[in-house]
């Protein structure tokens, strides 16, 4: 296999007494979509400040793009782009203002700023200033600030949280684009349905611990029952629903009798959600 876009090995961190992340080894391929699912307070960015140089592990290794993440601290920032909830946008200086100021930081050559607002959805409100936007044009600022210099790898923290689905779905199609050009992308969220249509691959934090790692559709298969709902017509013209199974040894019979047997309105199947995975696995939502 290539050498993995992020590497990481036995990491640990603690607060004081607060065990945050607990020992934890992974890898993502290049161009890879991963998705950190967790409740509040699971570890997730704990995780994310150590991978891009905000906290030092106390244990472990990690390597971003083959870099050591403590010892090349300084190169691995100039290759990551982030955006987290709590980014500082300036907020009396306009968005061509904000990203300018980025790309020189960044000594990106030839920057467009107008070019990057337009593809963010923010053209024509450029020369505002930010403390003027919405929340949803913060994010899509955000977001445009982590792609200034078209990073080889993003670091997205709740990108969506609390957006409208209009703002949502601008921010989808841009982690669709960038993955498209080979960008790793490390996504930590508490939104399921985000996590199950975004990532190749979902990783379950829980006090501090990884407890399951796969792509969305293995984790349905393993943990989640499938179930078929059907709706019949009775013989008094009611209606009734019912709802098989579809993982028992009886499955198959079962639904022979029922379409032999009943008269058939609606089938429909059913399969488990991330959210029920998580809770079949840790017995606790991820809202809490
Ligand atoms: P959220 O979804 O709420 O952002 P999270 O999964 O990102 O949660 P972390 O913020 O990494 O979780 O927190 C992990 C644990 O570490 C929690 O118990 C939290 O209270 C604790 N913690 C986080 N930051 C600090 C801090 N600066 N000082 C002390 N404890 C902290």
């Amino acid at each position: 296999m290539a050498q993995p876009a992020i590497s990481v090995n036995d990491l640990h961190y603690s607060y004081g007494d607060t065990l945050a992340v607990d020992g934890i080894s992974f890898d993502v391929a290049e161009g890879e979509v991963i998705g950190f699912l967790g409740p509040n307070g699971a570890g997730k960015s704990t995780v994310v400040k150590m991978l891009t140089g905000q906290l030092t592990p106390q244990k472990g290794s990690a390597s971003l793009l083959g870099m050591d993440i403590v010892k090349e601290r300084k190169r691995v920032q100039q290759e990551i782009g982030i955006a987290f909830e709590t980014t500082n946008l300036y907020e009396q200086m306009s968005a061509v203002e904000n990203l300018d100021l980025f790309a020189k930081l960044y000594k990106v050559p030839n920057f467009d700023a107008m070019g990057l607002l337009e593809k963010v959805g923010l053209g024509g409100r450029e020369k505002e200033h930010v403390a003027s936007y919405s929340k949803g044009m913060k994010q899509r600022l955000m977001m445009a600030r982590a792609l200034v210099s078209d990073p080889k790898m993003l670091f997205l923290d709740e990108p969506t949280d609390g957006l409208d689905p209009v703002s949502t779905e601008t921010i989808h199609a841009l982690i669709r684009a960038a993955t498209q050009n080979g960008t790793t992308v490390f996504l930590t969220t508490h939104d399921m349905v985000e996590a199950d249509k975004l990532s190749d691959r979902v990783a379950f934090l829980n006090q501090g611990k990884i407890v399951a790692l796969d792509t969305p559709a293995r984790l349905k298969l393993s943990f989640g029952m499938r179930a078929l709902k059907v709706e019949i017509e009775l013989p008094d013209g009611g209606t009734e629903a019912r709802e098989l199974s579809l993982d028992l040894d009886q499955t198959a019979q079962d639904v022979f009798d029922l379409f032999k047997n009943e008269r058939i309105l609606t089938v429909h199947s059913e399969e488990a959600t991330l959210e029920d995975i998580f809770f079949d696995i840790t017995g606790r939502g991820l809202q809490g």
